[in-house]
């Protein structure tokens, strides 16, 4: 593995500076102190409101502008005539990896369902020795159907690098939600209701080592708490399973935050340290 300052130096270094967040830009994060409440007893999170400077977690350069429905891509014979109804019924996920996957990527349990082009599972390693937890899919997750692509997935990854892991190897990454919302708006609480036991059940059947939670809406989601980020961050949260395992949280910044605010990046690598110190 590198040496913890070349590592750093590496990570730090990533992703270049906030003047170039282009289509990156995810909320930012401001965050106190907390609990660790399981994402499907949360206390529903609403709206968000950061400062300005705080705010964009979600890239959207060239996204949909007003979060109109998406449109077919290019060269596609005819739109698909795409109009799923809102199941009312609470989702039940499946117990298996591979069907939950399946369920979630055919899931109308709410109106999200409407303007993706894709819902975002998740990808990488199982098993897995971390879970890395975002908020919802941006314009180039949507369109790929991949969590942190693009230059925020670029950072997540040189990050993840500088403690010696990878995506393909060690860690699996999903949101807290699953399907794009029109034009990267907060996910309403209805919304988060309705996605979070997919998170929960992707915890539950990858039962990581531990949780890095990044930006302040997935870390107020997953544990509960309306406290700023700056609060939540620096120590150890807890997860606790339904059959009471449980499984550490370190709470970070969003990468695309540290695109537009990469002096902030020095406590990024506090975090990733803390997160690998926990025993
Ligand atoms: S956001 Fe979640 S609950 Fe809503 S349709 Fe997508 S997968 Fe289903």
């Amino acid at each position: 593995m590198r040496s913890d300052a070349a590592a750093a130096a590496g990570y730090l270094n990533a992703g270049g500076g906030a003047d170039s967040l282009g289509a990156a830009g995810r909320r930012a994060d401001a965050v106190p102190a907390a609990g660790a409440t399981p994402v499907a007893a949360a206390p529903v999170q609403g709206e968000r409101a950061d400062a300005a400077s705080a705010q964009g977690e979600r890239a959207d350069a060239p996204g949909r502008p007003g979060g109109a429905p998406t449109r077919p891509a290019a060269g596609a014979a005819a739109p698909v005539a795409r109009a799923p109804t809102p199941t009312p019924e609470p989702v039940v996920p499946a117990t298996d990896f591979d069907a939950l996957r399946e369920q979630v990527l055919q899931c109308t349990a709410c109106g999200l369902c409407q303007g993706r082009r894709h819902a975002v599972f998740g990808m990488g390693a199982r098993p897995a020795r971390w879970m890395v937890v975002g908020e919802a899919p941006g314009e180039q997750e949507d369109r790929q159907g991949l969590p942190f692509v693009g230059r925020s997935g670029q950072l997540l990854d040189a990050m993840l690098s500088a403690v010696g892991m990878s995506r393909e190897k060690d860690v699996f990454i999903a949101n807290v939600i699953k399907c794009r919302p029109p034009g990267n708006r907060n996910p309403k609480p209805e919304e988060i209701a309705a996605c979070s036991p997919y998170l929960k059940r992707q915890i539950e059947l990858i039962r990581p080592e531990r949780i890095l939670v990044l930006g302040r809406f997935a870390a107020q989601t997953l544990l509960g708490t309306d406290a700023t980020i700056g609060s939540l961050r620096g120590r150890q949260h807890v997860w606790t399973m339904d059959d009471g395992h449980r499984i550490p949280v370190v709470v970070s910044y969003h990468p695309a935050y540290l695109l537009r605010s990469p002096v902030e990046k020095a406590r990024a690598w506090q975090d990733l340290q803390l997160a690998m110190a926990l025993a």
